[in-house]
């Protein structure tokens, strides 16, 4: 499943970010400040349109922050943890 990362600046300049599912919709969303970062419940707002909103509940300043974003624009993000590492033998163990 494809999905897509997302980030603003809240007015109380904390970095608002969100992971989204191929459908757009929320799957997790937080708020980060130096030093700290904390849960932002967020919500998307016509996910289906080209242009649709995030809202954010900013944990620090308690603003309901809404961002608009265009869909052809969001970066997916890369499936780095599709067990493809590399299965690592150094071979010290006794021949079996
Ligand atoms: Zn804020």
């Amino acid at each position: 499943m494809r999905r897509f990362q997302i980030s603003s600046r809240c007015e109380c300049q904390a970095i608002l970010s969100a992971t989204l599912d191929e459908n757009r919709h929320v799957l997790a969303g937080w708020a980060a400040r130096p030093g700290v970062k904390d849960l932002a419940p967020a919500h998307s707002i016509n996910a289906h349109l080209e242009r649709f909103d995030v809202g954010w509940l900013c944990p620090f300043c308690n603003r309901n922050t809404l961002r608009t974003f265009y869909a052809g624009a969001l970066r997916s993000i890369p499936e780095t943890a599709s067990g493809t590492a590399p299965s690592k033998s150094d071979g010290s163990a006794p021949g079996a």
